[in-house]
């Protein structure tokens, strides 16, 4: 691994722990991510490697202060809450993460139950990300979810008798064969069991899965580009009207309750990842792990770092990388904190291409920030790319 640079960390920025759990009780149809079928004779290797890695970052690190701690996957609930527990241990043993931490499990109904939960909780989780994607039995069968539409709200039922008071739900939009109708009937049924916070995306289709393979074959008939659009926009207006502002071009949370750790990435703050597939951003080095099970596991237990592949990014990547994923959020990328951070203040820096941007009406800059206009946030991804 390459030999770290300095990276300042400064009192304004956060700095989050992330830990990918690979594990799920099937694949659905649709997933790239990370993750595999449960198989219980690889699990206590990883939990072992996983313990190994988050040694030796704490060795390098020294002792740093965390405000967020993240289990992604995979499905973390497919492990009992004690694994979740020692793994959190593990890290209180390196990082000094912070009393009022938000501290994020990703569960997904059919994995999580009473006990399940109250672990969880006494383990000091603070939220949950819970993933929903639809309520219809139908769309839910033909993602090859696990779960019911009825499971999915008895899961977030049995979530808030634990005493869990910010949860985030997961929709998917732009499924095969779904209308703006139908995915209005979905988000009146989010709105109704009024969750904390509503991650929504776009159903994207990924080479290796079986949707990509459906899709080959023409026998996935999905919505066109002006019917996901519209579908969209009715949140852009809807979810505010219902108490939950926008705060990322697909993230919406009543106040109080944005997502911190994510908002470290958008923000281009540092973070380490564990975990096979994990990715990190410490000292200016962008570095990801091992995504093969195997692999991660032969290089975590033997105390190696087990890093894939990384980069120390230059400060003009840097600055570019703080654009693009800055534009994410509605309050747009700060004047003074990127100054601050790299001595130049943006608007001028990239004079040329803001001018042209906003010419186009899809930025608009002020004194503090710059951020995108409403018509941007619907062609938001080519204006990032502007950047880099
Ligand atoms: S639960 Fe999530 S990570 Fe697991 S297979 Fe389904 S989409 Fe992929």
């Amino acid at each position: 691994m390459d030999r770290l640079v300095d990276f300042r960390y400064d009192n304004a920025m956060e700095f989050g722990l992330y830990v990918h759990i690979p594990f799920c009780p099937q694949k659905c149809f649709y997933c790239d991510f990370n993750s595999y079928v449960l198989d219980r004779g690889i699990v206590e290797n990883y939990l072992r490697a996983l313990e190994r890695e988050i040694d030796v970052w704490g060795k390098r690190a020294g002792r740093l202060r965390a405000q967020t701690v993240f289990f992604g996957g995979g499905t973390p609930t497919t492990l009992p809450a004690g694994d979740i527990a020692s793994l959190l241990d593990r890290l209180r043993l390196w990082f000094d993460i912070e009393a009022d931490a938000e501290i994020t499990v990703e569960a997904n109904p059919g994995t999580a139950d009473g006990e399940m939960f109250a672990g969880l909780k006494a383990a000091g989780v603070t939220r949950l990300s819970m993933g929903i994607q639809s309520f219809d039995d139908r769309f839910l069968k033909d993602l090859g979810r696990v779960h019911t539409a009825q499971e999915a709200v008895s899961t977030f039922g049995t979530a808030r008798a634990a005493g869990f008071d910010n949860l985030s739900f997961d929709l998917i939009f732009g499924l095969p064969r779904q209308s703006p109708a139908h995915w209005r009937e979905t988000l009146c049924q989010a709105l109704e069991l009024s969750p904390e916070h509503i991650s929504l995306y776009g159903l994207m289709i990924e080479e290796g899965t079986r949707f990509h393979d459906l899709r080959r074959r023409g026998d996935l008939a999905l919505p066109d580009e002006d019917t996901e659009a519209e579908m969209l926009e009715w949140c852009m207006d809807a979810l505010p009207q219902k108490g939950y502002e926008q705060y990322e071009i697909s993230n919406y949370a009543r106040p109080g309750f944005r997502s911190r750790h994510n908002r470290i990435y958008w923000r281009n703050e540092p973070y380490l990842g564990f975990g096979a597939g994990a990715a990190g951003y410490h000292q200016g080095m962008r570095y990801q792990n091992h995504r093969p099970l195997r692999r991660y596991i032969e290089a975590g237990l033997a105390g190696e770092f087990p890093v894939a592949a990384s980069e120390t990014l230059s400060r003009e990547a840097a600055m570019g990388e703080t654009m693009m994923l800055g534009l994410r959020l509605l309050d747009g990328v700060n004047r003074s904190a990127f100054r601050a951070r790299f001595g130049e203040d943006p608007a001028e820096r990239y004079a040329p291409v803001i001018e042209k941007l906003v010419r186009a009406g899809v930025l608009a800059v002020d004194d503090q920030a710059i951020r995108l206009t409403r018509r941007g946030l619907m062609v938001a991804s080519s204006v990032q790319a502007e950047f880099v």
